[in-house]
């Protein structure tokens, strides 16, 4: 199905053949896992260019290709000469995937007669809408998360520091999955703030805020999760906020459906916290689409141009920041349905103040 939707895509632009170098492309056009290697997909052929390490791992995964063992280098020597064996004029790229030096490298070898096309858009569409078994893999991964969170809760302690506590995160999901999705986030007190914290070496005090964002991945598809909780008491301020965020989340969790545009869903959320008076305290989008990478399309913002499709998978995560205090994020892993999202996510949304 992937190859008919694909080669569908590229007769529709005029393209020949298409050069894919990204490596979760890579994996969900051939199933194909290593770090290293690049395809070329022609209405004829596929073709699969890694090195020795790979070779023996690459034909047990990637069914139906032909493997070609490439020394170090070589690889888009070889992709150049396969496309002018095949006589390609117009090869389709992955353009946010090749650095402008692989570009004109690819260009020399294979001659001023044949045109790169960008062509990044047909694979990112295709993978924005899941199929059943990839959303069973999303679910796992999310009952992983759900299963972390529930444990650290019972960790977490005042006195211990954040990169402790996303060291312990990150031994629970991989004990589940065998791998995090991302760089584990547990960002207490006024770090809270920071979206995208790093954690470090503050130890959480009574008072905190913590927000914990994570995520396992199986059979790499990932989860992506985070909830906020608080040490020892809850300020009335950060409740009031935490409230907010709850209500926004809410608002976006009942009223998303398939048909409805991105930027319009981000609105469901942003509206109530708008209308709150923290409207410029929430500075990323609602969302982003979740699968073999844990940002991926569709983005789900106040800018974004797409509409949601059924099948689609897609985090709902609003967030308030305030600089110096702290912030609140809540962020659930869900599926877009024809007349509803489906929250994948079971962890509670209740505060929890840990004693
Ligand atoms: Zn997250
Ligand atoms: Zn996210």
């Amino acid at each position: 199905m992937r190859y008919g939707a694909l080669s569908d895509a590229l007769e529709k632009r005029g393209l020949d053949a298409y050069w894919c170098t990204d490596p979760s492309n890579r994996r969900y056009l051939s199933g194909f896992t290593g770090s290293a290697g690049a395809l070329l997909i022609h209405p004829s052929l596929r073709k699969l260019f890694t090195d020795s390490r790979y070779t023996a791992q690459a034909k047990n995964e990637a069914q139906g290709f032909e493997i070609v063992e490439c020394e170090g280098g070589e690889t888009a020597s070889k992709v150049a000469v396969a496309c002018r064996d095949l006589g390609v004029r117009r090869l389709g790229f992955e353009e946010d995937r090749v650095p402008v030096s692989g570009h004109r490298r690819m260009q020399e070898l294979l001659g001023p007669d044949v045109e790169l096309v960008w062509a990044g858009d047909i694979l990112s569409s295709m993978r924005s809408v899941k199929t059943p078994d990839e959303i069973e893999r999303l679910r796992e991964a999310s009952a992983a998360a759900d299963e972390a969170f529930y444990q650290i809760c019972g960790v977490v302690e005042p006195g211990m520091r954040e990169q402790d506590v996303a060291l312990e995160i990150d031994c629970l999901l991989r004990k589940k999955c065998g791998a995090t999705a991302f760089d584990t986030i547990a960002a207490s007190g006024p770090n809270s703030a920071l979206p995208h914290a790093k954690p470090g070496g503050r130890r959480l005090q009574a008072g905190d805020a913590l927000v914990l964002d994570f995520g396992a991945a199986c059979g790499g598809y990932c989860s992506d999760f985070t909830r906020t909780i608080f040490i020892g008491a809850i300020d009335k301020a950060l409740r009031s906020v935490y409230n907010v965020v709850r209500n926004a989340q809410e608002a976006a969790l009942s009223g998303i459906r398939a048909g409805m545009a991105c930027r319009d869903a981000d609105a469901l959320a942003r509206n109530v916290v708008i209308e709150a008076g923290y409207g410029g305290c929430f500075g990323h989008g609602l969302g982003h689409g979740v699968g073999l990478d844990v940002h991926e399309a569709p983005r789900v913002s106040p800018a974004a141009d797409g509409v949601l499709e059924e099948g689609m998978v897609i985090t709902v995560e609003p967030g308030v920041y305030i600089e110096g205090t702290g912030g609140v994020r809540i962020e659930d892993l869900c599926v877009v349905r024809e007349d509803r999202l489906e929250i994948l996510t079971r962890a509670t949304r209740d505060i929890i103040i840990i004693d």
